[in-house]
């Protein structure tokens, strides 16, 4: 049985955009795949609609044989991404002098070699419990300070400055806002310098990276403001170059959905622990 890499796999940008246009989408991929990356989920949900089977737990072939589970005869292997970070040398840079842009890079390993619930058979199943989540664990856990909100822009909905976040006290949806700017600080925008987000925000790169991972993190935790989130998104998807899943760097998928990742695994409640 091979378990290398398909070239039938959808690039990240291809499966954000994906993910972007198809309300529930993610939230299906997060409840039933929610131990897996984010960006994995939403490539295991994709195989399992291509191959009309029933998304739920997924686990490899020792795995399920160790739940008492065998895989039935003839079923093929979901393919799924394992990602390898690796550290930069410091002192690189680029040809224009200036400092490389992360000190860090992923490299991803594609293996075909996971089965989903529904292509097993044998002892019965429990699916483990839905994590819960909270924002204040999420923030602690990634190591972001909220500090008190001093812009006086009344469009300002929230900003990041290095490690800190502020949240206006009459932020429209304020969880969004919290996904938002952690995002800002996550993906390494706020040690480039400091963000303001209003309603005139510039639609460069940087916000759609943010916006996008406040999509994924509202629509897997089925909070409100992803419908806000896919207008904005599919707005600049839209603007000057019409729909293009090209519009999204592969580069800035793959840190998208890192991000997202980050902040949902940094907010979850381990089973058995009670929140206070
Ligand atoms: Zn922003």
């Amino acid at each position: 049985m091979s378990d290398t890499y398909s070239t039938d796999i959808p690039s990240w940008s291809q499966l954000l955009v994906d993910a972007v246009n198809k309300p529930g989408v993610i939230m299906k991929a997060y409840s039933a795949f929610h131990n897996y990356s984010v960006g994995n989920q939403i490539l295991a949900i994709v195989q399992c609609q291509l191959r009309g089977l029933q998304p739920g737990p997924v686990n490899t072939f020792p795995g399920w044989d160790a739940l008492g589970r065998r895989v039935k005869r003839g079923e093929r292997a979901l393919t799924l991404c394992m990602p390898i970070t690796r550290k930069k040398r410091e002192a690189e840079s680029g040809d224009n002098g200036e400092p490389a842009e992360e000190a860090r890079y992923t490299s991803f390993v594609y293996k075909r070699r996971w089965f989903v619930l529904s292509q097993t058979e044998g002892e019965e199943f429990i699916p483990p419990e839905m994590p819960e989540w909270n924002g204040e664990r999420a923030l602690t856990t990634l190591n972001i300070e909220v500090i008190p909100f001093d812009s006086t822009d009344g469009n300002c909905q929230g900003f990041a400055r290095k490690r800190q976040i502020a949240i206006s006290p009459v932020a429209q949806l304020p969880h969004k806002s919290l996904f938002h700017e952690a995002a800002h600080v996550v993906l390494g925008h706020t040690a480039e310098g400091d963000f303001s987000d209003g309603e005139q925000t510039p639609r460069n790169l940087r916000e759609v990276e943010a916006e996008a991972v406040a999509l994924l993190c509202c629509e897997a935790l089925s909070l409100e403001g992803a419908e806000y989130c896919r207008g904005y998104i599919q707005n600049w998807l839209y603007r000057d170059i019409g729909y293009n899943a090209e519009a999204i760097p592969e580069r800035s998928a793959q840190k998208i959905f890192r991000a997202a990742d980050q902040i949902l695994r940094a907010g979850r409640l381990q089973p058995g622990e009670n929140e206070k």
